[in-house]
């Protein structure tokens, strides 16, 4: 199955961590993924880290502003995470790589990275959850399950900042 959390609300990430939980919970081998962040900038990362150990990366430069000098920075990591992911796809029977969609419409990633691991994934018969804003049509098309985050009115608008627990 591919199962895809988008839209610009807020609860693609948190679905992401619901999943590993879920999974972890059967004891059903998963792994997790998150692209951009960096390691130790939200606290689901030690708790993941805890949970799954070698079976969770956070490889990220942190926020993308898409200066060119940085670009190249971003892309090396998003690489790196795409090998992890790829490696682990034969041992685990869910796959969960959260901002991947996010590293897509950034660039990071290409259309032709996640073909190579969705069919990875359907070759190992491995569940694959995509998360991020941005979900291209054709990926929409793919996947089994979308669902789109929209946000009735979110926090932020009223100049409040980012929640320790809430929203990291
Ligand atoms: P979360 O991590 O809380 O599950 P998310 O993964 O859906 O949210 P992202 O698009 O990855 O959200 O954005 C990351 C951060 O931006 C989170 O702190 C989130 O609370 C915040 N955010 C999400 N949606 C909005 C919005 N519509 N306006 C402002 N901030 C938002
Ligand atoms: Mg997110």
């Amino acid at each position: 199955m591919i199962v895809i959390y988008t839209g610009n609300g807020k609860g693609k990430t948190s679905a992401c961590i619901g999943h590993a939980v879920r999974a972890a919970g059967h004891g059903i081998p998963v792994a997790f993924g998150q692209f951009i962040k960096r390691y130790g900038c939200a606290g689901e990362q030690a708790f993941l880290h805890n949970l799954l150990k070698t079976r969770f990366h956070a490889k990220g430069k942190g926020f993308l502003f898409k200066r060119q000098e940085d670009m190249e920075q971003h892309q090396k990591a998003a690489r790196e995470l795409l090998d992890w992911a790829l490696d682990m796809v034969k041992e685990v029977k869910i796959l969960i790589l959260d901002e991947s969609l996010y590293a897509l419409n950034a660039e990071l990633i290409s259309n032709e990275d996640i073909k190579q691991v969705m069919a990875a994934c359907a070759q190992n018969e491995t569940h694959l959850v995509l998360s991020g804003r941005y979900a291209p049509e054709w990926l929409i098309d793919e996947a089994d399950t979308v669902t789109e985050m929209h946000p009735l009115k979110h926090a932020f608008s009223k100049g409040i900042p980012a929640q320790k627990g809430i929203d990291f």
